[in-house]
């Protein structure tokens, strides 16, 4: 599975329907068979938009999103409902993605038979099987969403996207509506489902110790861009560009010893309708020289693995 994605996206802001945000710059990312990557940063980053752009729900407006090996914007007819078929979205928001007025049952039979995925006699047990896969229970099967807590909600949401045998998950803030105690769990049946069925996973969350638990890679993004992209652990020991590393001080540790010593990031995020020139962190980088405010630095690889975009790294 390869997406480079180096474009930018045009969204429309609401009730402005001449402004427009560009909510993407420059991104070139590559998700990886078999790998989950995670995607962090703060709300307005662009990750949303990344994954939408992701599942052809969104058009970008300059560059392309390719599939293995082809650009989905090309894709019509049948290969279109095979894309769609194999890169599922598994929404964050539980109460909504489903239809309140369906059992459980209903709503996979009509998964199973949109895609033909199993013959017609064969339904009920793929739909149980299904349940197991994502333990729940099997009456589950003839109750309606609201009959169920906001994780069995996430649960029934990843069972309908499973349903279709996709390649490729992307998950947006899959479980932030929930709470704490519930994360832990979903976020573990998403681990054991990705090693299970071998699957794609690409991981949009805030919450930086989820991603860590998660993630095999890691792009953190600021304003529309990549900034940082790397395997888990080595971003997270050692992250090189100025925004990780204050975006993981800023994050809780989970060391006890490290408390209290925590520090946020300085500075108003600007907005994204006019994002500083050259590197659009230079507002509140620590580091900044005048060549940042100038020179837009690219991403670069860096000894480490990592890729980097800073001129000082
Ligand atoms: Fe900071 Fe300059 Fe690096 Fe941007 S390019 S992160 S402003 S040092
Ligand atoms: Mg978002």
């Amino acid at each position: 599975v390869h997406f480079p994605i180096a474009h930018s996206i045009l969204e429309k802001i609401q009730g402005k329907p001449r402004r427009y945000v560009q909510a993407l710059n420059g991104v070139r990312l590559e998700l990886m068979r078999g790998e989950t990557l995670g995607v962090v940063g703060e709300s307005g980053c662009g990750k949303s938009t990344l994954a939408r752009a992701m599942v052809g729900l969104l058009q970008t407006s300059e560059g392309k999103i390719y599939f293995n090996g082809k650009d989905i914007a090309t894709l019509h007819g049948k290969a279109r409902r095979s894309f769609n078929r194999q890169v599922q979205m598994i929404f964050q928001d539980p109460y909504s993605s489903l239809n309140p007025r369906m059992t459980v049952g209903q709503m996979l039979t009509e998964a199973l038979s949109v895609h033909n995925m199993c013959p017609k006699k064969d339904i009920p047990a793929r739909i149980r099987q299904l349940m197991e896969l994502v333990r729940l229970p099997a009456d589950a099967i003839d109750k309606l969403p609201h009959e169920f807590s906001g994780g069995q909600r996430q649960r029934i949401g990843i069972s309908r996207a499973l349903a279709v045998e996709p390649e490729v998950l992307i998950a947006d803030e899959l479980v932030s509506a929930l709470d704490v105690s519930v994360q832990a769990q979903v976020v573990n049946l998403l681990l054991d489902l990705q090693q299970k069925l071998n699957l794609t996973v690409l991981f949009v969350a805030h919450d930086l110790r989820l991603v860590r638990h998660i993630s095999h890679r890691v792009a953190v993004m600021y304003l529309g861009e990549v900034v940082e992209v790397g395997d888990t652990e080595t971003l997270f020991q050692t992250p090189l560009h100025p925004y990780t590393q204050a975006l993981l001080r800023a994050a809780p540790s989970m060391d006890p010893t490290d408390r209290g010593k925590s520090v946020s990031l300085t500075g108003e995020l600007p907005s994204p309708l006019s994002p500083p020139p050259g590197c659009r962190f230079h507002t509140r980088c620590p580091n900044v020289t005048d060549r940042c405010r100038i020179e837009r630095p690219i991403l670069a690889s860096k000894p480490g693995g990592q890729r980097v975009a800073c001129h000082l790294v």
